[in-house]
């Protein structure tokens, strides 16, 4: 059996979609991609949604609008995907890492107040793998110091805090369409806000900061006299072609969460008397999407050793990791580290002067954090496989 860590899963329909936007010659954010938009906004219960290249281009874009620039200083969890951070240094400003909470992989809010400076401007939650932040703790400071929070929910699709889908609780929510993630459009992104003039903002930069879309203008009655620019925008429009892909998958949007959280659901149970494993965090009140199945290995030593900064220990956890890692792959199974600490990669590193141990946490995290396979379309017998697998396996 070989097993890989994810696997796109579209239907003939889904793949056929792409036709429509080639067949029609509209193939630049069109008809498809107000669509999808559409679609997006009704699922998430966000006023608007503007589809962009990425979730990358989603988080630049928040920030460039809302008025983030040089030396603002954003506040980030240190593990998380790296673009969290590379989009605040694009805009001149300068990252500031918080550490995280270990039973959940997020942001651990306690601990943002201390990192807030008069050139402080945004915080930058992540719903990571799916479970959303602590989105009332972080809104609160957010509000006391007059802080903008932009939402990166790339792999929020799904999730849902307190009723509320994220990417609708702070500023603006951005989201990721890369296959890793359970909607997909080849590469592709999506702003959510509440705000009409944020999103006005946001839908001119993406498009060479023009007062009017292409399809805007041909809807109109003088299609041949081009939009005036206000702002020195960007393009970072999505494909109509992209878009159809979206817009078909949202039509099973409802299905597509709830296999991931039967596929999750069997693995907690399979896994519950596994005290050398810790399962991704069930909290009241977060509805977990799953984007992927994100577990701490040795959970009692690794956070033992991030509490008394022992980073040899750490290290004695990531080697039994990495050796298990080893085994799964020869038995077919792919596994990754849950994601990386951003602190950790040589960037960031040598440019904020950062060692491992200044985010504890984040270090335990990418050190001894491991995510299995789930994807839409797993199969009963892979599943049993990589539950066989893990049962079988002593620690
Ligand atoms: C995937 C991901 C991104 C990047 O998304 P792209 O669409 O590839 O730009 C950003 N942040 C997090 C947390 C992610 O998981």
């Amino acid at each position: 059996m070989n097993i890989p860590i994810a696997r796109t899963n579209l239907t003939e329909a889904e793949i056929n979609s792409v036709l429509k936007p080639l067949h029609s010659g509209w193939l630049v954010q069109g008809p498809k991609v107000r669509e999808f938009e559409e679609k997006w906004s009704s699922f998430t219960g966000s006023k608007h949604s503007i589809a962009v290249t990425s979730c990358t281009t989603a988080l630049h874009l928040s920030l460039a609008a809302l008025g983030f620039g040089p030396g603002d200083e954003a506040i980030i969890p240190a593990f998380t995907w790296i673009s969290t951070a590379n989009v605040v240094e694009h805009l001149g400003g300068r990252v500031v890492f918080c550490d995280i909470d270990l039973e959940t992989f997020n942001i651990d809010p306690s601990q943002i107040e201390s990192k807030i400076t008069n050139k402080t401007k945004a915080i930058l939650p992540v719903h990571l793998f799916g479970l959303a932040a602590k989105m009332n703790a972080i809104n609160a400071i957010a509000q006391q110091y007059n802080l903008w929070v932009v939402e990166d929910a790339a792999c929020g699709f799904g999730a849902r805090y307190h009723g509320s889908h994220v990417g609708t609780l702070g500023n603006t929510g951005c989201f990721s369409f890369h296959p890793r993630k359970a909607i997909t459009t080849g590469e592709g992104g999506m702003v959510t806000t509440h705000d009409g003039q944020l999103a006005e903002k946001i839908r001119r930069l993406r498009d060479h900061g023009a007062a009017m879309s292409d399809l805007q203008r041909h809807l109109g009655s003088r299609p041949y006299l081009l939009a005036d620019h206000p702002d020195a925008g960007y393009n970072q429009r999505m494909t109509d072609i992209q878009a159809a892909l979206g817009s078909a998958q949202m039509d099973r949007a409802e299905d597509i969460v709830a296999e991931r959280q039967r596929l999750a659901a069997s693995y907690d149970q399979a896994f519950s008397s596994l005290d050398w494993l810790q399962n991704p965090a069930k909290l009241q009140g977060f509805e977990h999407g799953y984007q992927s199945y994100p577990c701490l290995f040795q959970p009692e030593r690794a956070k033992h050793a991030a509490t008394i900064g022992d980073a040899k220990e750490i290290k004695t956890v990531n080697e039994a990791r990495n050796q298990w890692m080893d085994q799964l792959q020869q038995q077919g199974i792919s596994t990754r580290p849950a994601t990386h600490a951003v602190h950790m990669l040589s960037f960031y590193q040598q440019k904020y002067r950062l060692n491992p141990e200044d985010f504890p946490n984040a270090f335990a995290a990418n050190d001894c954090s491991i995510s299995l396979p789930l994807f839409h379309g797993m199969t009963e017998a892979e599943l049993d496989f990589v539950i066989l697998a893990l049962r079988n396996a002593k620690f």
